[in-house]
């Protein structure tokens, strides 16, 4: 029996996603957490479709066109050949954007090694006493070495977190803050609001509007909104 896909599938154009760059989405199927308001459940359980070989050639097909190419999901971190797309890349010249829920240190590690990363956002679901109740699993000190891992890299990188007032209250945001500091982190901290897609992976009550938000602040890096009344634009959906 052949071993199953990772790719799951290829968003041919995006202007949104990379920040400044032109670039394509690579959607890896599935995930070691299980937000309830994740709104991609088809990847979390499906099998990837896509070939390698329809990648290779997708993307020779892309050279010289695009500025780069977004790794997504689901959890690409968790496929081993995700090394190969990204020499794969490389040797189109184009630059790698990661999404990753910061579950899986080692990997970024190794990719960092090997400077296969130009840009990461970083998902930071909760603070440690919320983490499991917000993503499904007990992960928040993965996600605290990824974040010093990055940190000390010379890479470009943003986190960013999902906001749905059912999960997480302005006392929890205001802690996960004071976390970053504490860290060091001194880039873009993103709060994006929750939407109901329908379609989420656990039903919950409708997020309505967090006024609170916009009150977020922190002396040591921009908090910035999106998703909001005040800001339209949503990122990549792997939060
Ligand atoms: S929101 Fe992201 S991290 Fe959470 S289950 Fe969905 S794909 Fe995984």
């Amino acid at each position: 029996m052949k071993p199953p896909l990772p790719l799951y599938d290829i968003t041919p154009f995006t202007l949104l996603d990379f920040p400044g760059k032109t670039a394509c989405i690579f959607w890896f199927s599935g995930c070691n957490m299980r937000c309830p308001y994740c709104y991609n459940p088809d990847i979390l359980f499906c099998r990837g479709k896509v070939p390698y070989s329809r990648a290779a050639s997708f993307l020779e097909s892309r050279t010289g066109l695009l500025d780069g190419v977004i790794f997504s999901g689901g959890e690409c971190t968790l496929h081993p050949s995700l090394f190969s797309y990204a020499e794969l890349v490389k040797d189109t010249g184009m630059l790698i954007k990661t999404d990753t829920n910061g579950s899986r240190p080692d990997v970024i590690a190794q990719l960092l090694e090997s400077s296969l990363l130009d840009y990461v956002a970083l998902d930071f679901k909760a603070p440690e006493r919320r983490y499991k109740q917000v993503s499904g699993r007990a992960l928040f000190n993965e996600f605290h070495k990824t974040l010093h891992l990055l940190i000390a890299s010379e890479i470009p990188f943003e986190v960013r977190t999902t906001v749905h007032p059912h999960l997480l209250d302005k006392e929890d945001i205001l802690e996960m803050t004071r976390i970053l500091e504490e860290a060091g982190y001194r880039g873009t901290y993103y709060l994006q609001q929750a939407i109901d897609h329908g379609n989420t992976l656990n039903k919950l009550p409708e997020p309505g509007h967090c006024p609170w938000l916009a009150s977020i602040t922190s002396s040591m890096f921009q908090v910035s909104l999106r998703n909001t009344e005040s800001s339209l634009h949503f990122g990549s959906p792997a939060p």
